[in-house]
């Protein structure tokens, strides 16, 4: 693109919204591009920020006649697979806010650019639960169009499977709303598919009875890591799908910013939730217990009291991370997890997890999306802080560690939301759903105006 075609596109794009079009170096441009992970910069050709969903309409006509691309973001999560932008108009939802509730039918109407935060408060007020992830500082959209992983996942499976419909803004500039009835197989793709296929504006997902949850962290001294796994291991081959949890080593940084009890601190963990009455949640939980942890934080909370449970961080941070998606584990998988990522072995990662997955995440369901389950039992996470070039050299080195030493147990699958580089995205889907998806970008988006963070190519 030739400087003057650059210059031209913000004035014009400008006179047809009333929403910001904002250009590099302009004033708001460092806000506008900064990702939730502050170790990289985002660099788009230009930034739009919608008013409201007509001018969403226009920046993808325009987009779409000028032969740009529209990369829709909200908090900029998942910012870092999308990589170089040149021909990129980044679309920020920011402003597309509002939650409403229908306790009757329980299900929430989302706008684009919301938050969990916005959502799960209010429902919980209401005696319901919604399947929000560790951190209740994604965007509703974002975290549902890529699956969606929360704390009740192993009893209602993932996010997406409990969206009802979604309207969007496809590469002809119309806003639809599909569901399914309505251009179901749209719907489908979208639910699983990412920011591929149109800009979504809102969404309507289903919420759930559950007045409360027996739930909290079990804290234990970061010594006894190997212990701790191994026994929350075994634990895991026992507890019913109304359990999920984590186990995990935690070495938090000496930030001012965390709690006294937190802060430079470091622990192995058991993070869980249980849809049911304290007295059988506290039976389920008695071999943990008996190990006796540090720090018991159980107790039955309203469904906004588990928003925080994983202690993610609530402002963007700079750090590095990975995720892999692993079969069934052994002693031998948790000795390797402990030799790569706990005591004695130097590493200097901030969190490293292993999720328990299974029971209704293994599951795909009539009227499922493109993302219905997961063939794996565990998932992990792990990353570390960057501060400089040596912080990240030092962390994705011990990342490599991690994964190495899990090697045995990958199913070579990925999940679309923790895999934050990019990525071949059929290790997201499986073969079927992946040819089919690449027909739906085809018929839906045939000259490629939407990029989202995992691409995928039209068939
Ligand atoms: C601290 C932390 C904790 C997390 N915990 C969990 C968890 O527990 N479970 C889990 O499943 N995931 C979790 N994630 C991953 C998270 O779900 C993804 O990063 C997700 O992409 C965030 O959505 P977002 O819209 O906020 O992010 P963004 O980076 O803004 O968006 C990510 C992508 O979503 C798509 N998208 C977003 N908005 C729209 C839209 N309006 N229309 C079309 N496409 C859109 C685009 O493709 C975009 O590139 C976590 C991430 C972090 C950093």
């Amino acid at each position: 693109m030739t400087a003057v075609e650059f210059i031209s596109h913000r004035p014009d794009l400008q006179s047809r919204v009333r929403g910001a079009v904002i250009e590099p170096g302009a004033p708001g441009w460092d806000a506008a591009t900064q990702a939730f992970n502050l170790s990289f910069t985002q660099e788009p050709m230009l930034v739009a920020v919608p008013e409201d969903e007509v001018d969403v309409v226009e920046i993808v006509r325009y987009a779409a006649a000028n032969g740009l691309q529209v990369a829709p973001q909200r908090t900029g999560h998942n910012a870092e697979p999308l990589g170089a932008m040149e021909n990129v108009i980044l679309l920020r939802t920011d402003k597309l806010r509002g939650v409403e509730i229908d306790a009757q039918r329980r299900i929430a109407r989302v706008r684009a650019g919301s938050k969990w935060e916005e959502v799960v408060p209010r429902a919980s007020n209401l005696g319901l639960a919604a399947l929000h992830g560790s951190t209740p500082d994604v965007s509703v959209a974002g975290y549902s169009l890529g699956g969606g992983v929360g704390w009740y996942a192993r009893k209602l499976g993932l996010s997406t499977n409990s969206v009802t419909a979604i309207e969007l803004v496809t590469a002809d500039g119309r806003l639809r709303r599909v569901d399914h009835e309505h251009d179901p197989e749209l719907f489908w793709a979208l639910r699983g598919g990412g920011g591929n296929f149109g800009v979504v504006t809102s969404l309507e997902v289903q919420l759930y009875a559950i007045p409360e949850v027996y739930a909290g962290v079990l804290f234990f001294p970061w010594e006894r890591s190997s212990e701790v796994l191994h026994a929350w291991l075994d634990w895991t081959r026992t507890v019913p799908e109304e359990i999920t949890s984590v186990g995990r080593i935690l070495q938090f940084p000496p930030l001012p910013e965390l709690p006294e009890t937190l802060r430079g601190g470091k622990f192995a963990v058991v993070e869980a939730v249980f849809i049911g009455a304290e007295k059988d949640g506290a039976k389920m939980l008695e071999p943990l217990r008996a190990l006796g942890p540090s720090m018991d934080t159980f107790a039955m909370v309203p469904p906004v009291g588990i928003a925080e449970l994983h202690m993610d961080p609530p402002e963007p941070v700079p750090y590095t991370g990975e995720g892999m998606m692993l079969g069934e584990l052994d002693p031998a998988a948790i000795d390797a997890f402990v030799w790569a990522a706990g005591p004695g072995s130097g590493s200097p990662l901030v969190s490293a997890e292993i999720r328990h997955l299974g029971g209704a995440l293994a599951r795909s369901g009539d009227g499922h999306g493109a993302l219905s389950a997961f063939d794996a039992s565990y998932l992990t996470f792990a990353l570390g802080m960057v501060f400089d070039d040596e912080t990240y050299a030092a962390n994705r080195q011990q990342l490599e560690v991690v994964r190495k030493a899990l090697t045995p147990y990958d199913t070579g699958r990925q999940y679309l939301n923790f895999t934050e580089e990019e990525t071949d995205p059929a290790t997201f889907y499986r073969a079927g759903a992946y040819k089919r998806l690449r027909a739906v970008k085809a018929a839906v988006d045939p000259g490629n105006v939407f990029r989202a963070n995992h691409p995928i190519a039209g068939a």
